[in-house]
């Protein structure tokens, strides 16, 4: 068996949720070892362009937030390494922690900061243009296309509500979805008609983007879309009824969900939602970030896939620092209580 590094404090992610909880946690003299995973920096590294975190007036790139709170984490003695966790062992304490090549840590307490990872199409011309007018948050994005029409694609509550979001900024928003009828509650879908009888949003159903077009310099040109009345017509494309499309828009986003990267959590007692992401105690007070786990904290994207945003992350963060410190305080008291109490038998 490998011998296993024991840590204090270890943190799953290098996104905005992990490097908070690792300024806060190196703070609180809780040695944090933070484990990076396949994207370093998180998802806030695809964009060239933070306008909305506070504390930075003309913007700032995500990398180099990230790369400043990295700064800030290590100058605060959290370690950063290279892994990603494929495992965690929660039947004895201290946790087991067991990375993809074989490294294998051991840790009194856990903060999982693994976020979630926006799900995209494949199509051409999406990896090279993300971030240059292809985005999956409209939120963050919107506003920098302003006057420009844009391009939704989804049919969940998120494609409503970006859709909605949108028109605040875009001179039209076109909403394809691959089928006839949409998923999302029919609030939503009440919301977005109310737009589409005000000629702001047009719905494309039973349409399909299949290649973005443009230039990193220059960003989105047009987008080649597919439209089959039968729905999902990119399986249909050989088909004569299959019709192909190019539409001028100078945006694309992506609303077709995020995967939790939860993975490694399975065989845990942890609670997760239908659809993986993780259910801390919440609620008021302490322990907020709690999971049904003693000592493993959840704090981030992976924990809400409601609000998702930097400044929502990092906040979650902080308190899964605070609430590991509270358990690692009453770990150690415990502790002492039991040598003391050893001592005095003797
Ligand atoms: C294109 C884009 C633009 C955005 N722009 C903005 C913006 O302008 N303003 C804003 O507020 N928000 C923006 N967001 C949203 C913001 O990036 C997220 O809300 C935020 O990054 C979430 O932080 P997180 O730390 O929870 O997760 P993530 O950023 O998702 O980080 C997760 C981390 O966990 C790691 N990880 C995953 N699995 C494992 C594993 N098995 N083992 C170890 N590590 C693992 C990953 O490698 C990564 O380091 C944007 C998002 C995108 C996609």
């Amino acid at each position: 068996m490998t011998d296993a590094t024991h840590r204090r404090l270890i943190i799953t992610g290098t996104g905005i949720a992990g490097l908070s909880a690792a300024i806060y946690a190196g703070r609180s003299n809780n040695d944090p070892l933070v484990i990076e995973g396949t994207e370093p920096g998180g998802q806030l590294t695809l964009t060239t362009d933070v306008a909305n975190y506070p504390g930075f007036p003309e913007g700032i790139s995500g990398p180099e937030l990230v790369n400043r709170m990295k700064e800030q984490a290590t100058r605060f003695g959290a370690d950063i390494e290279h892994g990603v966790v494929t495992e965690i062992d929660d039947t004895d304490r201290p946790f087991r922690v067991e990375c993809k090549d074989g490294t294998v840590y051991t840790a009194d307490a856990v903060i999982v900061a693994s976020g979630a990872s926006a799900r995209t199409l494949g199509v051409p011309g999406e990896d090279e243009l993300m971030g240059y007018g292809v985005s999956t948050c409209a939120t963050c994005d919107g506003a920098f296309f302003r006057g420009e029409e844009m391009l939704v694609v989804g049919g969940g509550d998120a494609a409503m509500e970006e859709a909605s979001f949108l028109t605040k900024f875009a001179s039209k928003v076109y909403l394809i979805h691959r089928r006839e009828s949409f998923r999302a509650e029919q609030y939503w879908v009440d919301r977005v008609q109310e737009k589409v009888d005000d000629g702001e949003i047009e719905i494309l159903r039973n349409t399909e983007l299949t290649e973005i077009h443009g230039s990193q310099s220059d960003g989105v040109s047009h987008v080649t879309l597919a439209h089959n009345e039968s729905g999902y017509p990119s399986e249909q494309l050989d088909e004569p009824e299959t019709e192909t499309t190019e539409h001028d828009v100078g945006a694309v986003f992506l609303a077709i969900g995020h995967t939790p990267n939860t993975e490694y959590l399975d065989g845990t007692g942890v609670k997760t939602d239908e659809d993986g992401y993780i259910i801390t105690h919440g609620g008021r007070g302490s322990g907020q970030t709690s999971t049904d786990v003693e000592g493993l904290f959840g704090a981030g994207d992976v924990v809400d896939f409601h609000y998702q945003q930097a400044a929502t992350a990092g906040g979650m963060g902080v308190k899964a620092a605070l609430d590991a410190d509270d358990y690692l305080d009453q770990l150690d008291r415990t502790q002492q209580a039991e040598v003391a109490a050893a001592e005095s038998d003797d």
